[in-house]
């Protein structure tokens, strides 16, 4: 199933070009990878997936029809979740509150009420061991977490409130070997639980064992979108 497909897109910020000709498509699990060093146009192209800034040129197709993005709003809707690289948490909140920040109904929404903080610990507790994530004690505030714990904890909470769709914008880079593994034994879940998954990295070691489908970025033009058979990596 095709979730997203980009055709030739481009985008300029006033004379300056910082992406043009990019072709790339999601879809359902499956992940692509977006390869390029700095300056390539990785945030320019995770932005536009994720609505945060519209594309100049080109179209982007989801679920079938052409869209464009002018408010993360708008990406969010059609179920694409973006993790960013700073996430976007509250280091000395528990992890189930994090879990489910932004996510409670509040007073005033009629016959939905907010859930009460047991069934939060332990949906947080379940969605995270249905990840493969371990945690002795949700209580914890998520700044003890580690790096690769605190990825794979927004990872489960995207996919546990219904993303369809997740931008991953280098979540190993930060990270050690051993967290860098863990964080992509998630996203190889994530897959298998039939996301459509973008994975944005500048480590051609980190993207090869986990990708599907490869799209090179140079100096903000494409160099090609490969399937993983066309590719092989030197050691
Ligand atoms: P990467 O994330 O791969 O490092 P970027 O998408 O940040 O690459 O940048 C790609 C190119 O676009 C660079 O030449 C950069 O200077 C330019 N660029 C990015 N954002 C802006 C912006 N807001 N205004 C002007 N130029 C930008
Ligand atoms: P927004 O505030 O909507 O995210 P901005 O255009 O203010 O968009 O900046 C987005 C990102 O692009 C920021 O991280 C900024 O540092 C970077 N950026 C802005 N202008 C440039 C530029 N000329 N070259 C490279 N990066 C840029």
């Amino acid at each position: 199933e095709t979730l997203i497909e980009v055709r030739d897109i481009g985008k300029r910020y006033g004379n300056v070009i910082a992406l043009s000709g990019v072709t790339t498509s999601v879809h359902a699990g499956e992940v692509t990878c977006v390869l390029g060093d700095n300056g390539a146009g990785k945030s320019t192209f995770i932005k536009i997936l994720a609505g945060a800034h519209p594309h100049s040129d080109g179209e982007l197709v989801v679920d079938g029809e052409p869209r464009h993005f002018t408010s993360p709003r708008d990406a969010q809707a059609l179920g694409i979740a973006t993790v960013y690289q700073d996430l976007a948490v509250v280091p000395l909140m528990p992890v189930w509150r994090n879990f489910f920040l932004g996510q409670e109904p509040t007073k005033g929404w009629g016959p939905l009420r907010r859930l009460d903080r047991e069934t939060m610990k332990r949906t947080t507790s379940t969605e995270l061991a249905a990840m493969g994530i371990d945690l002795r004690d949700v209580d914890q505030p998520i700044g003890t977490l580690s790096g690769g714990e605190r990825q794979c904890v927004a990872i489960a909470r995207a996919v546990y409130f219904g993303a369809r769709v997740l931008i991953l914008d280098e979540p190993t880079a930060a990270l050690g070997v051993k967290q860098s593994g863990v964080v992509l034994k998630y996203i190889a879940r994530a897959r298998e639980r039939g996301l459509g998954v973008v994975f944005i990295t500048h480590n051609p070691h980190h993207a090869y064992p986990v990708g599907d489908r490869f799209m090179l970025l140079r100096r903000g033009r494409s160099m090609g979108d490969f399937p993983k058979s066309d590719l092989t990596l030197d050691e």
